[in-house]
């Protein structure tokens, strides 16, 4: 072969493997799967994918800021999905981040998610279908959960339960006590009789805060049921030595079967 032939073969191919590999499309920024399940699962800082012509955030007068990857989060999220479907033969609801938090963090106020009007479209698009999964479940069921998928390293063997200390579960709460939040046929209290470690623990005073860091976000505060949706909202904070890769696929097993258990208890005969 030539020379010059074979270095404009180099130069292809090259530019082959640039190809491959082009900045995402919008719609590839987002998993929506509408559901028949009272049952919505949500995952916000799971994401790694950059969003076109959008720098990274800095946060400038911002309070809480972070834009830590909450690692195989949106994996756990979309196999529990699968899971709950195999078992329960209909879907839940599923919205997944697949961009980064360093470019929008859907989890805070607008004001505090996002730098760039480039940005916007996909905040918009996460609230949206989240929106219409909380008024489909009001509508279809009258009840519903909303579970939202976290991680984090502070107590890394650890769940951490979020709530706004029983805010965002008010109705349930009111309907069938605290046992639903934390009691055996709960989502925690069954993640606990499986080994797991949950912070608040199911048996602690009832008094006992969450862990302040964790307590619950923009998420659980605008689609729980102390607000017109009418559906209870978790956010679930999976310590980092649970999400580690080899252990996503048992986690997400052992959730689905305490998703499971508390659908028996507390959603199956609803309206
Ligand atoms: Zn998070």
């Amino acid at each position: 072969m030539p020379r010059s032939f074979a270095l404009l073969l180099l130069v292809a191919v090259a530019l082959g493997a640039v190809a491959a590999d082009p900045a995402p499309k919008a719609d590839e920024l987002l998993t929506v799967q509408k559901g028949a399940l009272p049952v919505i699962i949500s995952a916000p800082h799971g994401g790694r994918k950059p969003i076109p012509e959008v720098p990274e955030r800095v946060g400038k007068g911002v309070a809480k800021f972070a834009t830590v990857l909450d690692g195989n989060t949106a994996e756990l999220a979309e196999r529990l999905a699968a899971l709950l479907e195999q078992d329960l033969k209909a879907k839940p609801w599923l919205v997944v981040a697949r961009f980064t938090r360093k470019h929008l963090d859907v989890n805070r106020p607008r004001e505090h998610a996002y730098e760039s009007e480039k940005a916007k479209p996909h905040y918009d698009a996460y609230h949206a279908a989240l929106e219409e999964a909380c008024k489909a479940v009001k509508k279809q069921h009258g009840r519903g959960i909303l579970l939202d998928i976290h991680g984090q390293g502070e107590h890394p063997a650890a769940i951490c339960r979020g709530t706004q200390n029983g805010k965002t579960v008010s109705l349930l709460v009111d309907r069938e006590g605290w046992s639903a939040v934390r009691g055996k046929n709960s989502v925690l209290g069954r993640m606990e009789l499986f080994g797991y470690k949950v912070l608040p623990a199911g048996d602690a005073p009832l008094n006992t805060k969450e862990e302040a860091a964790f307590a619950g976000g923009h998420i659980v505060s605008t689609y729980g049921s102390h607000t017109a949706f009418a559906v209870d909202a978790i956010q679930l904070e999976f310590g980092s030595h649970l999400r580690a890769k080899d252990k996503v696929e048992p986690l997400a097993k052992d959730l689905s079967e305490a998703v499971r258990a508390f659908y028996d208890a507390y959603l199956k005969d609803g309206k």
